[in-house]
């Protein structure tokens, strides 16, 4: 199977694919992969909640990568923070048709991997990661993960000025790049109070949706 766990941030999507990876090491987890990317400076390592025991995860920059540490034996694979591949560049001049091209063959070649392992090698792939960046742009890999997942698990976090099922990340201030790594400047809010609060960021946010 292929299972993708998403949602906002604070939807305590880690823990969820942790109790995957709980359940998949139950006998062993000599054949089980960890991967994480490398840009994420905040926790190296992924943490099990039965056991508070923290499992070092591979790092790696690029999803391709994880051909390297595959073996005949491998039966699972998880990565977590999977919306920190494939982004856009943070420089604009980077931002190129050449360059959208590319990572589009990218694209491809890891969605094609990944069903490749599950369906031919019968490896078990877990998933974690946004599926949306707090401006509501679909996160790199994501839309392609949720086409090909066997099972997607999304969650809700809880809405920071009113506790209903928060949907919507919201990054406090205002953003120049479109990765900003770190929670605190972050919130999760409800679709209601997400759109308040971009309309306190730009009073025209939701006239100039609906008049296209
Ligand atoms: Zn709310």
């Amino acid at each position: 199977m292929i299972v993708f766990v998403t949602g906002p941030m604070f939807s305590s999507k880690s823990k969820r694919i942790e109790e995957y990876y709980d359940a998949a090491s139950y006998n062993s987890k000599d054949n089980i992969l960890v991967f994480k990317p490398e840009k994420d400076t905040r926790d190296q390592s992924f943490v099990i909640p039965r056991s508070g025991k923290k499992i070092k995860a591979i790092l790696i920059n690029n999803l391709l990568q994880i051909k390297d540490y595959i073996t005949d034996k491998t039966t699972d694979i998880f990565i977590d923070e999977i919306n920190f591949f494939e982004n856009l560049p943070e420089n604009k001049k980077l931002l190129t048709s050449k360059f959208f091209l590319e990572r589009e063959k990218r694209i491809n070649k890891i969605i094609l991997l990944f069903e490749y392992l599950n369906y031919q090698k019968g490896i078990n792939i877990f998933l974690a990661g946004l599926d949306f960046n707090s401006e509501r742009k679909p996160f790199g890999i994501a839309p392609f993960l949720i086409s090909i997942a066997t099972s997607t698990d999304k969650l809700n976090a809880r809405c920071t000025k009113c506790n209903a099922a928060a949907t919507h990340t919201n990054y406090k201030g205002i953003k120049d790049v479109e990765v900003i790594v770190g929670s605190d400047e972050y919130e999760a809010l409800c679709p209601k109070h997400w759109f308040e609060a971009q309309e306190t960021k730009d009073k025209d946010f939701i006239n100039n949706i609906i008049k296209g």
